[in-house]
């Protein structure tokens, strides 16, 4: 957690991220790594590659607790595999988690090295390493052993993992792995599918033409040039990425479609999530009822069911948006949901207001953090509510003070949110606190058009101020580790 002078380089795309769930810093982070580990590998000097046998994958943190339930190993495999994490097909994900079938990370010879969730050892939950969710991937001269005494070696019941169980020495390595390391590469999985390798050069971009690093600034640019809020954003964008306007546009529509398609397909399925909790999909059934329902409740209720439905497809390994993360993605898209079918917002509106949710995600980014694993869940879950409140407050046109008035409002009612997943799932309490997220933006959003705006006493570089010092003192047992609150009361009561 930092405050920081640097401009914002961030791209739109960098945070509107397509990937699997259930997490971002659990799922889509570690499938980038495990595909820039291959790529890596692929780059070694051939003498190294002809002695590769096997590789290891080690994680730690919060990605050692709560791995199993958020898919972590099947993740990494198939990233190891070749697969982007906006292009991976639920159904390689389960073959990734299938002790019995093998995937193969490929040498440019075209050698074949055998993988599978055997590969992953979880270490220690509190570790050494510089940032909590940190895995480690080797390349190893011997194959791994991808059957242990004749059982799976990856048959422990998903869920939390516990750590203790398992023998490590001090270092946190297991002694079941085999072979020498000939390559290896440290990874931080950073929230919101960011990741960063030990030693690698930070990409450089250019200084956007409009330099901010907080909402202050911005606002200031936003005055200074005269551009509005998503001009202003476009502008910036171009110049970082070197993409034509148009292409901006093609990609923030992308993003809007698959949102959309993540919520219909919610509102369309049943049955139970995976995992062994056995909680089973509610978001149809909410959409059905909303129609038997007096007017207020029935918007209420459709906007739980389309917050219900984006959560249960993320829970389900579905392709979702990070917003900024995977854990969160179903507040945005439910209030883009709402202000479609129920405001008549048209796609220029959702456009609009997606760059303003993009710009309050961009600062606490870089101001706080969007992690479940730095700042518990009111940097999931508070930053949704803050960017969705943001992006219908610039939808409908108020203001860039309306615009930050209604993300802090939305943020600052979620301080000291915990992350404590039950079971290590993203589903209890995450899907429901997806629902009431959207219901609190909107209701943010409409505060913050309805007040005098200079009468407004916080601003959102406080409120982001204020979670980050309430994230930093937050006891780690309530940061994706499923080691307290919910996740052990639910358990023991
Ligand atoms: S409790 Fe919040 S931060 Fe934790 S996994 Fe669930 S949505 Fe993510």
């Amino acid at each position: 957690m930092r405050y920081s002078r640097d401009p914002i380089t961030l791209s739109l795309f960098d945070l509107l991220k397509a990937g699997p769930g259930p997490s971002s810093s659990h799922t889509i982070g570690p499938m980038a790594a495990g595909a820039d580990f291959a790529r890596k590998t692929a780059a070694l000097a051939p003498e190294i590659q002809a002695g590769a046998g096997g590789v290891r994958v080690r994680l730690f943190g919060s990605l050692s607790a709560t791995g199993k339930g958020h898919g972590t190993g099947p993740a990494v495999v198939s990233g190891l595999a070749g697969c982007a994490p906006d292009a991976c097909a639920p159904a390689l994900l389960q073959r990734a988690a299938d002790p019995d079938a093998l995937m193969f990370l490929t040498l440019p010879q075209g050698r074949n090295i055998s993988i599978g969730p055997q590969i992953i050892e979880y270490g220690p939950v509190r570790h050494k390493h510089p940032f909590n969710n940190t895995l480690i991937i080797e390349l190893l001269d011997a194959p791994y052993p991808l059957r242990r005494n004749g059982q799976d070696a990856s048959a422990q019941p998903a869920g939390r993992t516990d750590c203790r169980s398992l023998p490590r020495d001090e270092s946190g390595r297991s002694p079941a792995g085999a072979g020498n390391v000939l390559f290896s590469a440290e990874y931080y999985s950073t929230g919101g599918g960011f990741i960063r390798r030990k030693g690698a050069k930070r990409e450089k971009r250019c200084r956007p033409p409009h330099p901010y690093a907080d909402m202050k600034e911005f606002r200031a640019r936003c005055a200074e040039s005269g551009l509005g809020l998503d001009e202003l954003l476009m502008e910036n964008e171009t110049a970082l990425t070197g993409k034509r306007p148009a292409d901006v546009t093609a990609e923030l529509d992308k993003m809007l479609a698959i949102m959309r398609d993540t919520v219909l397909r919610g509102c369309s399925a049943s049955g139970a999530l995976p995992g062994n909790i056995g909680l089973r999909r509610k978001a149809a059934v909410l959409h059905e009822r909303a129609r038997s329902l007096a007017p207020f409740d029935r918007a209420l209720c459709l906007f739980n069911a389309y917050a219900y439905a984006a959560a249960e497809e993320n829970a389900a390994g579905g392709l979702v948006v990070t917003a900024p993360t995977c854990g969160a993605s179903g507040v945005v898209p439910a209030v883009l949901m709402f202000m479609e079918e129920q405001l008549g917002l048209d796609l220029k509106a959702r456009r609009r207001g997606l760059a303003a949710a993009a710009l309050i995600g961009f600062i606490a980014k870089h101001n706080a953090g969007i992690a479940g694993a730095e700042v518990g869940c009111q940097g999931e879950i508070g930053v949704a509510s803050a960017m969705a409140a943001a992006m219908l407050a610039h939808a409908r046109g108020f203001s860039v003070q309306v615009v930050e008035n209604a993300a802090e409002i939305a943020l600052e009612h979620h301080l000291g949110l915990t992350c404590d997943p039950v079971g290590g799932y993203v589903q209890i309490p995450c899907i429901e606190r997806n629902a009431v997220g959207a219901v609190t933006a909107y209701n943010a959003a409409l505060i913050a058009c309805n007040e005098n705006p200079a009468s407004h006493k916080v601003s959102y570089d406080e409120v982001l101020r204020a979670m980050s010092e309430i994230g930093r003192d937050m006891n780690a047992k309530y940061k994706e580790t499923a080691a307290g609150g919910l996740a052990v009361c639910l358990v023991e009561c």
